[in-house]
């Protein structure tokens, strides 16, 4: 290394670094479709930027957020006019026509940034940012148009100026780096990235960088970098931690897949409430980056997105296929290597998830784009997930890892879609997978599978086990697990069917008791209530949800109103105590603890569980009903108690109760859902 680091030698930058790529002679300056010298000042937000373009047509157009000013421009040091061409919202759009012979537009903008909205809460952030500055943090999204794009896809070089303490970065390969001397007081660095790229998000912050370099058998060593501020680096082990893991997680998926495509990667803190990935880096709130699931989970499933998403690219027109496979390598895979049970707890969710969709509100996974809202979620995580792991049970281990590795050696840095995966898995199995890749991807919803009879007759020395099988249409080709209970021992066999009514028959070794299908979840279907526990996911996605006032005092009616609004996706309707009983869509039952009791007592519905009873400053709890709407009820102790539930209730949609201490859960879960075992009758 340049800088004279060992591998694993721990940096805490304190001194001015150059890095350059090790070994690498320049022979001449690479050119990039875009090259941009920014210079930021958080604290008055104030933004200068010069950006070299090669424009892919002679007539450029490009866009800017409305803070941001055009104040030169020029071809190849001519200078040139720059046009309205319309708005839309807070971004408008630019016109140049490069003079004929000229290749390099050179523009010179400015402007004030808005400040970063702290207000805004995680639902907020996925719907898009302009850019935002402040000195806790700074976020210049792709989206919020802060620099003129080349092309849809293009390479950029971007330096960096920002002052004193501040920190500054954007994804791709660092290039150089300059601390604050004496003379500038700034500090500079300078990115690559030389495959095709969507867009640019710059980051800065009062951070402190740590940076382990981790090396390779075969490739050069890999640059491991946190970027913290000063509290959060402070904390013990943490950023330690986090580059250990990244480590952990880059070997993994460098062994799964193939060798990574970047030169380092950077776990980078933001003052906003959700976590971003994108090439070369994450972007994680500062609080959450010291819960201990960001480094068990959503560091590695954002690691692996820089083969999923950031390497191989999604095809907007064709559908996402990389949340589901980098949930089900990620997020899923980690639950296998925990337990069995873990496993089947992560596919319930999904399953559960999926039957609290309103039915109506499916969607096919063939046509989930992002994630808006937690239907979507549901589909574009869950079933696809869920969809990979059927293929995996399909196909085998083997064949299933040979695809993936093939995949990515064939769709690196390019667009890929749907049919690009299924062309690789139909490939590594030797065999047609269209009939699987077309039920699961275009259909929207499940199927709804169950076992009307079950009949049994010696033949032989054996027993003769005949079903019938019946689903909801349109029917789908499905390989389903069946256990068969036989002298109270469960023995796990496989069935094939495909019509809406199917009679399957076999031999088992002695008369069987009973028997229950996909006992272990592994089929994508609509479960029955006797698999579904009611969970409060139900009411966050509802698309009519309503509530209820249980108390009357003022404090405790404004706590509620305000758990109300936030708990919900779309604001709910408030009902009179006396309506709990009628309609359909879900309602929630708000109040203290005696005035809730008295509410379910006058309605005739369950009493508070025994299980909760008398815990905790606020107990929450789903009620199980075979008529009238589903209830889900939260009840406090007093309205601070109820205030408390804020900011954390929404987090828990996965679960049917919860025991709350303030803002701190003390115990939660989801009520016992026992699979329905269905009788074998003898026949004789
Ligand atoms: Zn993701």
């Amino acid at each position: 290394m340049s800088d004279g680091l060992r591998p694993q030698t721990l940096l805490t930058l304190i001194a001015v670094v150059a890095v350059m790529a090790s070994g690498t002679v320049r022979a001449a300056a690479p050119s990039f479709d875009l090259d941009l010298d920014v210079e930021l000042d958080p604290a008055t937000r104030r933004f200068h930027a010069v950006a070299t373009v090669a424009p892919a047509a002679r007539d450029f157009r490009f866009e800017l957020h409305e803070s941001l000013q055009v104040t030169t421009a020029s071809a190849d040091g001519k200078s040139v006019g720059v046009v309205a061409a319309g708005r839309e919202g807070p971004i408008s759009a630019w016109r140049v026509r490069m003079p004929a012979g000229t290749a390099r537009l050179r523009l010179e903008y400015r402007g004030t940034l808005p400040a970063l909205d702290r207000d805004l809460d995680e639902r907020g952030v996925l719907r898009g940012l302009p850019p935002m500055a402040s000195e806790d943090g700074s976020f210049l999204s792709a989206a919020g148009a802060w620099y003129p794009q080349p092309a849809t896809l293009f390479s950029y070089k971007v330096t960096v100026s920002v002052p004193g303490d501040q920190r500054a970065l954007v994804p791709g390969r660092l290039h150089t780096e300059s601390l604050p001397s004496g003379v500038s007081g700034r500090y500079r660095a300078s990115f690559e990235f030389a495959h095709p790229a969507a867009g640019i998000d710059l980051m800065a912050g009062p951070w402190l960088i740590r940076e382990k370099v981790m090396p390779r058998a075969n490739a050069a060593p890999l640059r491991l970098r946190t970027y913290f501020p000063r509290e959060l680096d402070a904390v013990a082990g943490l950023a330690d931690g986090y580059l250990d893991d990244t480590r952990r997680y880059l070997e993994l998926y460098e062994e799964e897949i193939g060798a990574y495509p970047f030169t380092g990667f950077s776990v980078v803190a933001s003052p906003l409430p959700t976590g971003f990935g994108m090439a070369t880096l994450t972007y994680i709130g500062a609080e959450v980056l010291k819960l201990p699931f960001i480094r068990a989970t959503s560091l590695g499933h954002e690691v692996l997105h820089n083969w999923w998403g950031n390497g191989v690219y999604v095809d907007d027109a064709t559908g996402n296929w990389s949340e589901g496979l980098t949930t089900f390598m990620a997020d899923y895979a980690y639950k296998e290597r925990e337990s069995g049970a873990a496993a089947r707890a992560s596919r319930l969710a999904w399953l559960r998830d999926f039957a609290a969709v309103p039915a109506g509100h499916h969607q096919s996974l063939a046509a989930f784009r992002s994630r808006t809202h937690g239907a979507a979620a549901t589909v574009g995580y869950g079933k696809s997930a869920m969809v990979f792991l059927m293929l995996r049970d399909a196909i085998g281990e083997d064949a299933f890892g040979r695809a993936l590795r093939a995949f990515w050696e064939e769709h690196r840095f390019a667009n890929a879609s749907w049919s690009d995966l299924q062309a690789a898995f139909e490939k590594a199995a030797g065999r047609s997978l269209a009939p699987f890749f077309e039920q699961w991807l275009d259909r929207a919803g499940g199927p709804a599978v169950k076992i009307t009879a079950a009949t049994a007759k010696a033949e032989g020395g054996k027993v003769r086990l005949t079903l019938t099988v019946v689903q909801s249409a349109p029917a789908y080709a499905l390989h389903l697990p069946l256990e068969i209970v036989i002298a109270g021992r469960a023995e796990l066999r496989s069935i094939d069917v495909g019509g809406l009514r199917d009679v399957v028959t076999m031999l088992v070794d002695a008369m069987p008791e009973g028997v229950r299908l996909d006992p272990e979840l592994r089929v994508w279907r609509v479960l029955d209530r006797a698999q579904l526990p009611p969970i409060l996911r139900q009411w966050v996605i509802a698309p009519a949800p309503r509530w209820v006032q249980a108390s009357d005092a003022g404090d405790v009616r404004e706590a509620a109103t305000a758990l109300a609004k936030r708990f919900f996706e779309v604001p709910p309707r408030p009902l009179s105590r006396d309506a709990l009983n009628k309609g359909a869509e879900p309602v929630m039952l708000m109040g203290l603890h005696p005035d809730v009791d008295a509410a379910l007592s006058d309605a005739g519905l369950p009493s508070r569980p025994a299980s909760l009873a008398g815990r905790g400053s606020a107990q929450v709890w789903t009620i199980e009903r075979d008529d009238g709407p589903p209830i889900a009820v939260v009840s406090a102790r007093d309205a601070v108690s109820l205030r408390a539930l804020l900011t954390p209730l929404p987090h828990y949609g996965a679960q049917s109760w919860l025991v709350f201490d303030g803002r701190r859960v003390l115990d939660r879960g989801v009520w016992q859902a026992p699979g329905r075992l269905v009788a074998v009758q003898s026949e004789r």
